[in-house]
């Protein structure tokens, strides 16, 4: 098997998702998937709001794009 040289960049064009997980011992509060960082805060904000509840994990998701070096 030959070896072939590849690089792997960030790929802007396909998006990127921010998701927010409540901590909360038995609270299963999530703002599911979001195209817009905003949009998952602002559910954070909102759930602290009504439960009190303040730490959250939070995930960002890119696309990453292989290709082969010439
Ligand atoms: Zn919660």
């Amino acid at each position: 098997m030959r070896f072939v040289p590849h690089t792997i960049r960030h790929e802007p064009h396909s998006g990127a998702t921010f998701e927010a997980f409540c901590t909360t011992s038995g609270c299963h509060g999530t703002s599911g998937p979001e195209p817009a960082q905003d949009t998952a805060q602002d559910w954070c904000l909102r759930h602290t709001g009504r439960t009190g509840h303040d730490l959250f994990r939070r995930v960002v998701t890119d696309h990453a794009r292989v290709t082969r070096d010439e």
